[in-house]
């Protein structure tokens, strides 16, 4: 039996390297060596809190969701892949057979099973099955951080198609995290006709202007001072305050669509909602969005490698998943664990991770 190295969260601040068998694809499923997985801020949260909302890590859970690397073995009903094909990992499957799925909304299917939300394992491993219909090839002009970073491209693709993004829009993107940066280069290939991105972090702002973005350090200054006003807001800063904020420089009959995660409760302007007839939604991963958001990377519209910042091996995955708390440069890391040798054999099956930062 061919054993794989796997970085497992055990509990809060606890992360191991382990070892386990290399999974064998099922008939409609393929093999893929991981190449590349970004750190997202859900990761970072279930590592610090053991929990999101009602998602509780109460058994191991292998975090990472963001994947790409190369397809190495190919189920016996797999037709669309085969071996060597570069591809990226669209990490949740859904049942296909509820309503919300038979609807096309698979991103609301009561049923899905999505990586690294438990109890479902992630990424943060050698090698992952996973059905055919949810891997997607991607061109070798693609860097294998681009094919694992159309996941968060996706959450920005979904954002733009749920408040109808298109041309002559104006697009305020509230945060200049990843899925900020990665919401305001959808709502740019959608064709809007300026994309201001804000935030507090004078690093994440240069980032966004060095793209192409207008910026607005909301430290220093309001929104309406620097009169910004946007057809579209694309809430990413999970932030209230901010929220609040943004949703002033909204203009009559403006779309919002709430996609960062921030607090449980929201406080929201309603004579400013109601008076301008803003339309507010919600934006809840995706569906139906990687051929378009490889399209835009491949093509060159989207340029995702502007995003890591750091790179971390498997054995590192804790200092990945502390790198955005302790460095404000940071924006995306990366874990690469296809890049990684393999530890000899010790004839122990888990190692505690020693990580002096
Ligand atoms: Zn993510
Ligand atoms: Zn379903």
């Amino acid at each position: 039996m061919e054993l794989m190295r796997v970085s497992v969260l055990r509990g809060v601040h606890d992360v191991t390297v382990e070892e386990r068998p290399v999974p064998t694809p099922a008939a409609d499923e393929v093999l893929v060596r991981v190449g590349s997985v970004g750190v997202c801020g859900s990761d970072v949260h279930y590592y610090e809190h053991g929990r999101i909302g009602p998602h509780v890590v109460d058994s191991p859970l292998v975090l990472g969701h963001e994947a790409g690397g190369v397809v190495t073995e190919v189920g016996s009903e797999v037709t669309s892949l085969s071996e060597g094909q570069r591809v990226s990992i669209e990490p949740g499957v859904p049942c296909r057979r509820c309503r919300q799925c038979l609807l096309g909304r698979y991103n609301l299917c009561p049923e899905v099973k999505f990586f690294a939300t438990p109890p479902y394992d992630g990424a943060f491993c050698e090698y992952v099955a996973m059905p055919a219909d949810f891997v997607y090839a991607v061109p070798d002009h693609v860097s294998d951080d681009a094919a694992g970073l159309i996941e968060p491209l996706s959450v920005g693709v979904w954002a733009a198609r749920r408040s109808r993004v298109g041309p002559e829009d104006t697009v305020l993107v509230n945060g200049a995290g990843p899925i900020g940066l990665a919401s305001a280069m959808a709502a740019r290939a959608y064709g809007a006709s300026s994309v201001t991105v804000a935030d507090v972090n004078a690093h994440r702002l240069q980032l966004a202007q060095a793209v192409g973005f207008e910026v607005v350090d909301v430290s220093t200054t309001s929104l309406t001072d620097a009169d910004v006003r946007a057809d579209v807001l694309l809430e990413c800063s999970g932030n209230g305050r901010a929220t609040w904020d943004a949703i002033h420089a909204v203009d009559r009959a403006g779309r919002v669509a709430l996609v960062g995660m921030g607090g449980d409760e929201l406080s929201l302007p309603l004579p400013r909602i109601q008076e301008r007839e803003l339309t507010l939604t919600g934006a809840f991963r995706y569906a139906n969005t990687w051929p378009t958001a490889i399209d835009l990377v491949s093509s060159g519209k989207v340029d995702l490698d502007v995003l890591v910042t750091g790179h971390f091996g498997l054995s590192e995955v804790e200092a990945a998943l502390t790198a955005p708390g302790r460095d404000p440069q940071a924006v995306k890391v990366i874990a690469p664990p296809g890049k990684q040798q393999r530890q000899a054999a010790t004839g122990c099956t888990a190692a505690r991770i020693d990580t002096r930062l």
